[in-house]
């Protein structure tokens, strides 16, 4: 049975600020106001989003209805996000932001003139209503990221794996381009487990990720399928690239030096690869990459088949 599903979307965050009498109109929301009705509209406006972007673009927004500003960065140390906006200038004015304790990141105001002390004062104070919705916009963030990821291998989890196929076969219908797809597992990994233990296992594991993910362009493309095989998702790329690419990744474990108990343990995967065929759905395509993987077991393990 063919369904046809219609998906309205509404953006809540827009919504909502129109309800509380918030204009996306530019000119309308740059009307200067005092340090005080900023402080009250701020603290509205930002609990409208938990996205960590969206927050600090209002913000940014916002702020200059009192304090004209050249550019806002901010930066959460140890973790990859990062964001600029506007236009970077000599003059730079940096905050070290938490919230009871808890590290929330830095954020630098900057603009060609200086900041006057009572400038200074006012950002400070309009900080104050950034701290609440951004640290909940991190909570959140953080709960989305480890929802989507495999706390064992560090790679991506079924979840993830799902969503970013189904997206990225999308894509390479819309464009046209070539999509490949790696399934790999490894060899004889029961036989490691049961000389060294689970545990060692789950090294073995670990470090096996991480080599992957060092031969990848993209390391959020690798998703852990099962107990001890990934998916690699190849995005633009041939079927001969893809095997190229393939031919990398098993080297690279053969290559992996890799001691237990005292013993060198030979390690090794199999792959199937398999490009995606016009308008073949993401399920048939995987399928394909476990026939071809199946084949190079079957042809002797430590080996890349290629689907039909
Ligand atoms: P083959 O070359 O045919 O793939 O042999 P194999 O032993 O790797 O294959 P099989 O599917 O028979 O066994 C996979 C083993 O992987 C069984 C299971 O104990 C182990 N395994 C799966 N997930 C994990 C894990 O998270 N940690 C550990 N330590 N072992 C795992
Ligand atoms: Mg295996
Ligand atoms: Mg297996």
């Amino acid at each position: 049975m063919v369904t046809h599903s219609q998906t309205n979307t509404i953006d809540f965050d827009a919504a909502k600020l129109q309800r509380l009498g918030f204009s996306s109109n530019r000119t309308q929301s740059l009307r200067p106001v005092s340090l005080a009705q900023l402080r009250q509209q701020l603290s509205l406006q930002l609990q409208t989003s938990l996205d960590v972007e969206r927050i600090l673009g209002l913000f940014f927004r916002e702020v200059q209805r009192l304090v004209p500003l050249g550019a806002l960065s901010y930066q959460l140390a140890a973790s990859d996000l990062r964001l600029d906006l506007g236009e970077r200038a000599s003059h730079s004015a940096c905050y070290r932001l938490s919230h009871e304790g808890e590290y929330l990141g830095e954020l630098t105001f900057r603009r060609g003139v200086r900041f006057a002390e009572e400038e200074l004062g006012q950002l400070e104070s309009l900080l104050a209503s950034l701290l609440f919705p951004l640290r909940n916009a991190l909570l959140y963030r953080n709960a989305m990221r480890s929802a989507l990821r495999d706390t064992l291998t560090d790679t991506g989890n079924r979840l993830a794996m799902d969503q970013v196929l189904q997206r990225e076969v999308d894509v390479a219908r819309r464009t046209q381009q070539p999509l490949s797809l790696l399934m790999l597992d490894l060899d004889h990994f029961k036989r490691i487990n049961d000389s060294f233990g689970h545990s060692t296992g789950d090294e073995v594991l670990k470090a096996i990720a991480a080599t992957l993910k060092a031969q990848l362009r993209n390391i959020d493309m690798i998703f852990r399928f099962g107990g001890e095989e990934f998916l690699v998702v190849l995005s633009n790329t041939s079927r001969e690239a893809a095997a190229m690419v393939g031919e990398r990744l098993r080297h690279a474990v053969m290559d992996l030096q890799c001691l237990a108990q005292g013993r060198a343990i030979e390690l090794s995967i199999s792959l199937g690869c398999a490009t995606l065929l016009p308008a073949e759905s993401v399920d048939s395509v995987l399928r394909r990459a476990d026939s071809a993987l199946y084949a190079a077991k079957r042809d002797g393990r430590n080996r890349l088949a290629m689907a039909g």
